[in-house]
């Protein structure tokens, strides 16, 4: 009998690990309350460039990696336009440098006039850049559509609308989920609920504390093609879209962004971000049509959580950079789910334990 798997959270996160788990025969349903995913606001960068230590840096390459897997089988709105990042300037720049050296990252160092070849139409161009060519940007909603899209084609059934209210155990043991419509049985229970995911956990009391940490996405209207790889300035990141849109954090450096409150309204902060976006390219009429605002999903540490947790049978994933992690964790939490704890999803997730937060 194939194992009943219930995948809370239809994300980029759920997605991915709902087709790897139908993918490899288990009879999996995901319900979705259509809370507002983080997923749909996401700056969409897939990237190693930003990390915290080895091992971080490790599971984003991944997590990279894990991508071109993935493009084999479905496909998936995914691009490799590679990245440009002058976050650092002067010393701060040669010990990112060493850094990135160090953990052995794809990146090599470009001058001012090698920048300006690749993108003639931004002003100001930097000194020093970093260049990582194999750095890739997705659709994130377009993606977690697509890739759950492929779970269904597995045989995998998705609940829309429908809120987890409560995850059910017997003897220590999970026996289904209850639902705001009624009742699902299941072996195991994946909790991939986004920042959703501390409260179903407390209901085991079981700690995963999550920090609050909105972000503001802003796309303009469509202008002329100007620039080819996501850019990343000591003040603003931006890429643009294929129909000419460009998007973009309200935030500068948003993966590292620490505010746990939107200071001024989103349209002010926008506005501010759009000259940001006029002064470094210069003579377009830059304009935006829309927001997205959404709590980035970031457990108290600032890296993911994932892992076996509470009663058998529950699993628990959530995480900022999901965009980045997805196509791995997906792969990492089926192979857990299904065949347990393996030497490849020990040491790519060994550091990343819910019970660091002291649960069991
Ligand atoms: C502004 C911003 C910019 C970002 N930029 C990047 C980036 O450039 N690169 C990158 O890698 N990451 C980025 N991220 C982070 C990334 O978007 C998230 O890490 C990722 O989308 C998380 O996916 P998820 O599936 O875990 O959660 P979500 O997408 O939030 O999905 C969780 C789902 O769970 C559902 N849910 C919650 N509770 C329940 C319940 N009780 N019952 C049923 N359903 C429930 C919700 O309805 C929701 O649909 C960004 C995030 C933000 C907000």
């Amino acid at each position: 009998m194939a194992q009943k798997i219930v995948v809370i959270g239809a994300g980029v996160i759920g997605a991915s690990a709902a087709y790897h788990l139908a993918q490899a025969g288990c009879d999996v349903t995901v319900v979705d309350a259509g809370m507002g995913r983080a997923t749909d606001a996401s700056f969409g960068w897939i990237n190693a460039s930003f990390f915290a230590d080895d091992a971080h840096f490790a599971l984003r390459a991944a997590g990279i990696a894990a991508y071109q897997n993935m493009s084999q089988q479905i496909d998936i709105p995914v691009q490799t336009p590679g990245s440009l990042v002058w976050e650092d300037e002067g010393d701060a720049f040669d010990t990112q440098l060493a850094r990135l050296h160090a953990v052995g990252a794809t990146v090599s160092e470009l001058d001012r006039a090698a920048f300006q070849k690749l993108e003639p139409h931004v002003a100001h161009a930097p000194d020093r850049i970093f260049h990582f060519a194999d750095e890739c940007v997705a659709d994130s909603g377009a993606l977690a559509v697509g890739v759950l899209a492929a779970a269904c084609g597995y045989g995998a059934q998705v609940i829309s609308g429908e809120q987890v209210v409560e995850i059910v155990e017997v003897a220590g043991k999970i026996i289904g989920v209850q639902t705001t419509l009624g009742w699902l049985a299941a072996d195991q229970v994946l909790i991939a609920a986004g920042t959703g995911t501390e409260n179903l956990l407390a209901a085991f009391d079981v700690a995963l504390p999550m920090l609050t940490r909105p972000g503001v996405m802003l796309r303009t209207r469509p202008i002329a093609p100007l620039i080819q790889h996501v850019l990343a300035s000591p003040t603003q990141e931006v890429r643009q879209l294929p129909n000419g849109a460009l998007l973009a954090p309200a935030a500068a450096g948003h993966q590292g962004d620490t505010s746990d409150t939107i200071s001024g309204t989103p349209a002010g902060l926008a506005d501010v971000a759009v000259d940001r976006l006029r002064t470094m390219l210069p003579g377009h009429d830059i304009t935006w049509d829309r927001i997205w605002l959404a709590n980035r999903p970031m457990p108290q540490d600032g890296l993911p959580a994932v892992g076996a947790v509470g009663p058998t049978g529950l699993y628990a994933a959530t995480m900022h950079s999901g965009i980045t992690l997805a196509a791995l964790m997906g792969d990492l939490i089926c192979t857990e789910m299904t065949q347990g704890i393996t030497n490849r999803s020990a040491s790519l997730l060994g550091p990343y334990r819910p019970r660091r937060f002291g649960a069991t």
